[in-house]
């Protein structure tokens, strides 16, 4: 059910915003007073999830890397469960949460991106770079471009500014839009995820709120995103240009982050707001929000 993510996660205002929440809410469940707060089921559900996906991946790197359908059930496992736990702490609804939730989720994607290989790789992002710490001696680092790329447009773009205090809460940029509301593909929206930035209108403040509700669906989206470029689209993307020396020199601290767009688009493209299972996961986990 659960897949990472779109190239556009948002969340819509008004009367969009009412029909897609309980549109979601119809979707996990009736909505009823236990939709007030993350019941057990749901946790214990959302980290099995993670666990399975977790699990499909680590055994596709593992035969992809010649250590046969077993290779990777631990470390597929225990990595999909420490995402699960990583995306229900980064939507909870307290200071830094996001930032903790992500480092959580990275030791899980380094767990399952590490099968079938000589080395672990813990990798802690932070903003669009990845601080690596291999076979816990050596410090290394790699930046996504296309996610620099996006941060970068969002540093330009007149009548948006980078919230500092926010940022270090959700571990990436966050960045503040002058508008009530942003223009989307789907519609408008308060608040919306692109490439591991997340921008946030005026609208997504209620009156005299520092930290907006809407941030912790946010982060979900953010934790989503790393897992499809760090676990799946990234390693596919170099494998090609690896098999020269002025490619692995590329992609030595680079992730290009090209392929994530397609799969983004896709799966956008396919699949209707309310039916995608990266929604449903990031609504489920903050029900109680009321954003
Ligand atoms: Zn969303």
């Amino acid at each position: 059910m659960l897949r990472s993510h779109p190239i556009t996660a948002y969340h819509l205002s008004s009367k969009g915003h009412v029909a897609v929440y309980y549109a979601a809410a119809l979707l996990l469940g009736p909505v009823t007073p236990a939709l007030a707060q993350v019941s057990t089921s749901m946790r214990v559900q959302d980290i099995g999830i993670n666990a399975a996906i977790g699990l499909a991946t680590a055994t596709a790197w593992s035969v992809v890397r010649g250590r046969g359908l077993t290779g990777g059930v631990r470390r597929g496992l225990l990595g999909g469960a420490a995402i699960g736990v990583g995306r229900q702490v980064a939507a909870s609804p307290f200071s830094g949460s996001g930032f903790t939730g992500r480092e959580i989720s990275a030791v899980g994607i380094s767990l399952i991106t590490s099968v079938g290989s000589s080395h672990l790789r813990l990798s802690f992002p932070v903003g669009p770079v990845e601080i690596q710490l291999v076979d816990g001696r050596t410090f290394d680092w790699r930046v996504n471009a296309t996610d620099a790329v996006a941060a970068v447009i969002n540093f330009a773009r007149a009548g948006t500014r980078l919230d500092a205090g926010l940022s270090l809460s959700s571990g990436t940029l966050v960045f503040r839009d002058k508008r009530i509301a942003l223009h989307t593909a789907s519609g408008e929206a308060t608040a919306f995820e692109f490439f591991e930035s997340i921008t946030l209108a005026r609208g997504a403040f209620h009156e005299f709120e520092r930290v907006p509700n809407v941030l912790f669906h946010e982060n979900v989206h953010v934790l989503q995103d790393d897992f499809l470029a760090d676990a799946v689209a990234n390693p596919v993307e170099s494998a090609l240009p690896n098999r020269t020396e002025i490619g692995r020199r590329i992609t030595r601290h680079i992730d290009l982050g090209l392929l994530f767009l397609p799969i983004n688009g896709i799966a956008n493209s396919l699949i209707p707001y309310t039916s995608r299972p990266w929604e449903r996961e990031a609504y489920a986990l903050t029900p109680r929000h009321n954003y």
